[in-house]
């Protein structure tokens, strides 16, 4: 039977959760509307009171939030709590623009722990382990929120950060790690630089990962976990609702539960805005239940996925998100067709190939241009040209059945794409340069 950091919570019955959301999104909207003018104006205009929303069923009347409003009400426009109270702030990564700041209380902080704690439980996590933290410290949510999980759950913590692979890898021997958390291609990383220390995974005592803040596909997950010995699990989260650990995954590994108890999701049609029924793919929305200092009420975060609420083996009845397929800015649109990075990792790591490649999109003569730069393993290293024309070809071949467009493929030298610590940069759009 399966630990679980918060029992009650973690499988309480539908109706149940359902009262307690209801309850705690009337005190919220409340508590936004009086505190919060740049949110009061939103529904005003909109011409929705507070008294409109009496369950979640209601939920739709609101206005959304999106990452542009945060960007005009920084840095604290969106603030419900006089600083006096907040402890806290961080910020997210950058990855598509400029930061926005989150800030916290101490309850704030204390229920995002509480997430974490829950997210490394159902890893199999006790005060037994050693967690090995290898996300960044900082202003990046990903170091301090697992750290805060980890001290919880009682967990010898080891707040590495990234960077000096080596030392992780020296540090995860003599200290005897047994849960490792980053981003999945710092976990790749780690698991190439073990094997040209000359190390296998019996070298070391890992049994567990905890990975997310960036997308990854199945076919990673099944390489790091060859690569580590270890079972991968995915964590997701975002810096406007708290961090990681908005949503955890368990012992099933086929989607990650959402603290729904403090997220409420719903997933929307990202051009119209209407909610869409489980089941269908959509754009991912949540609103914050019960943060006090930065309560985002209906926050678009654009990313990609869809809710299940299938029963779920571990007995979680907390509703489930699957591995979002990455954001939909994102989504390249290369000749009018879609095109996830996800989707030519799959094809890389299914033929045999390392997940460390860089895509570079242009324009010549007004056409797209797709090109995939692709490393070799040193195996995969030939001296004839002809061999490697020829590799190169089945990739495009296979990458164009998946694809739907024909990309040019490039295979590089072993070691000649820059690894990530953090999270990967996949993708160079030149586009945007000519449409300055
Ligand atoms: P930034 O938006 O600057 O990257 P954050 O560090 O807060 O800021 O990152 C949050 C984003 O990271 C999410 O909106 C999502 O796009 C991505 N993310 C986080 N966890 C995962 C995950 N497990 N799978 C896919 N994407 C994830
Ligand atoms: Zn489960």
């Amino acid at each position: 039977m399966e630990k679980y950091w918060n029992q009650e919570i973690e499988t309480m019955s539908r109706e149940e959760m359902k009262k307690l959301q209801d309850e705690r999104l009337v005190a919220q909207v409340k508590h936004v509307y009086e505190n919060v003018k740049y949110y009061r104006d939103l529904m005003d205009e909109k011409g929705v009171k507070p008294e409109d929303i009496k369950s979640t069923d209601d939920l739709h009347k609101l206005p959304f939030l999106t990452k542009s409003d945060l960007r005009d009400a920084y840095p604290y426009g969106l603030l419900a709590k006089p600083l006096s109270e907040c402890v806290r702030i961080q910020s997210t990564s950058g990855t598509t623009g400029k930061r926005v700041v989150a800030f916290y209380t101490q309850h704030d902080i204390d229920l995002w722990e509480d997430c974490c704690a829950r997210a490394i439980t159902a890893v199999g996590g006790t005060n037994e382990d050693v967690c090995h933290i290898s996300y960044g410290y900082g202003l990046f949510t990903g170091g301090p929120g697992l750290n805060g999980g980890s001290h919880k759950v009682g967990c010898l913590t080891l707040p590495m950060s990234s960077g000096n692979t080596e030392r992780q890898i020296t540090f995860m021997r003599d200290l005897g790690s047994t849960i490792l958390c980053c981003t999945p291609s710092y976990a790749a990383y780690i698991g190439e630089t073990l094997n040209d220390m000359g190390l296998t995974p019996d070298d070391i005592s890992l049994k567990a990962g905890i990975f997310g803040a960036e997308p990854w596909t199945e076919e990673m997950r099944q390489s790091i976990e060859k690569s580590l010995g270890i079972k991968a699990y995915d964590i997701y989260g975002l810096t406007e609702t708290s961090g990681p650990g908005v949503a955890f995954e368990c012992s099933e590994q086929t989607g990650m539960h959402i603290n729904e108890d403090n997220f409420y999701p719903e997933i929307i049609n990202p051009d119209t805005g209407e909610v869409l029924p489980e089941g269908e793919v959509g754009e991912l929305v949540f609103t914050s239940l019960t943060k006090e200092a930065f309560p985002l009420l209906r926050y678009r975060t654009r990313d990609l996925c869809v809710l299940s609420r299938k029963k779920c083996s571990c007995g979680r009845t907390l509703i489930k998100m699957a591995k979002p397929m990455g954001r939909s800015d994102d989504m390249l649109i290369i000749r009018g067709v879609n095109v996830f990075p996800s989707q030519i990792e799959t094809v890389l790591i299914e033929n045999g190939y390392s997940p460390n490649y860089l895509i570079e999109v242009d324009r010549v003569n007004n056409t797209d241009t797709l090109d995939v730069n692709v490393e070799m393993n040193p195996d995969q290293v030939s001296d004839k040209v002809s061999d490697m024309q020829q590799k190169e070809r089945a990739l495009a071949e296979a990458m164009k059945t998946m694809l739907g467009i024909n990309p040019k493929v490039h295979l590089v030298a072993p070691k000649s794409i820059t690894r990530s610590e953090g999270k990967a940069v996949r993708v160079i759009d030149k586009r945007k340069l000519h449409d300055r």
